[in-house]
């Protein structure tokens, strides 16, 4: 199986639909600020995990970076409602995207370039084929047109790493203090390490690195669908 990273337009490139969304998820993790790195916060999203249940206002109203005592109270707080393989990290954010929205989708829009968001008829048509890993999670956006179709954000679970070489040595240790995850920065260059590819999944994302990751099957079949206005870029895989 061949995969591909998705990545818009570039903004001078002409594109077929005027559709934007102006969006944020329901609830966030604010920044916190480690005694050892400083103030940090990560771009992690997992719309299907719901903290409806959880009573703390400031998680829909974050006030911008926390005292270290106060980021472990809400992960405490946080962690029980996540699946234990996800990581729950400063800065992330849970629940559907709520906001605005106006103009026309592509079946696939993907700006900025860590959010992938599906037309409806996407969704469908990828869960018709089979395809795996596509948890798509419904926007509560509010338009002026009533005949605009739902849009769903992809849940990008980061279950693939980049290959080490690729990587280089430019990056930072992870910290025991705040559990911070290692990090670096995204290399121009890059491959998938083969042994870490979710076998069977269309869809995922990539540990500590914000392009999405589709197989050669999702972009076959959306495209069924006419054009979107985004380009697929080639990852290889390397043992
Ligand atoms: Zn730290």
């Amino acid at each position: 199986m061949r995969y591909f990273t998705v990545e818009s337009f570039s903004f001078d490139e002409p594109g077929h639909w005027s559709g934007e969304y102006r969006a944020r998820h329901r609830w966030h993790l604010s920044g916190v600020d480690c005694p050892r790195y400083g103030i940090w916060s990560g771009l992690s999203a997992f719309p299907s995990v719901d903290l409806s249940a959880v009573d703390e206002p400031v998680l829909a109203n974050p006030k911008g970076p926390t005292s270290l005592e106060e980021y472990n109270r809400l992960v405490a707080l946080v962690r029980p409602f996540v699946p234990p393989e996800l990581p729950v990290l400063a800065g992330g954010s849970f629940g559907p995207m709520v906001g605005t929205a106006q103009g026309r989708f592509g079946p696939v829009t993907c700006c900025p370039s860590w959010e992938l968001i599906l037309r409806e008829d996407a969704v469908e048509l990828l869960k018709a084929e089979g395809l795996q890993g596509i948890i798509a999670v419904r926007m509560e956006l509010r338009s002026r047109r009533s005949t605009m179709p739902a849009l769903y954000e992809l849940e990008a679970r980061p279950l693939a790493k980049l290959h080490p070489d690729c990587i280089g040595e430019f990056k930072t240790p992870a910290c025991d203090i705040c559990g911070k995850p290692e990090s670096f920065r995204l290399p121009p260059k890059r491959w998938l390490l083969r042994s870490s590819i979710p076998e069977g999944l269309d869809f995922f994302g990539i540990k500590g690195a914000s392009p999405r990751v589709v197989s050669e099957r999702f972009v076959e079949t959306v495209q069924r669908l006419g054009p979107s206005d985004v380009h697929y870029q080639e990852l290889p895989a390397a043992d």
